[in-house]
């Protein structure tokens, strides 16, 4: 599949690739932990 698209990270600022209809991008964090420390959670 070729239809990921590149996005940064709210937390880390680095880059990652994540599906348009995934979780990842509608949250923008490369993943749980930056998810969590970006949301404060
Ligand atoms: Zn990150």
């Amino acid at each position: 599949m070729s239809d990921f698209e590149s996005y940064t990270c709210g937390n880390c600022g680095e880059g990652f690739k994540a599906h348009p209809s995934g979780n990842a991008a509608a949250n923008a964090y490369c993943s749980p932990a930056c998810e969590s420390v970006g949301k404060r959670l």
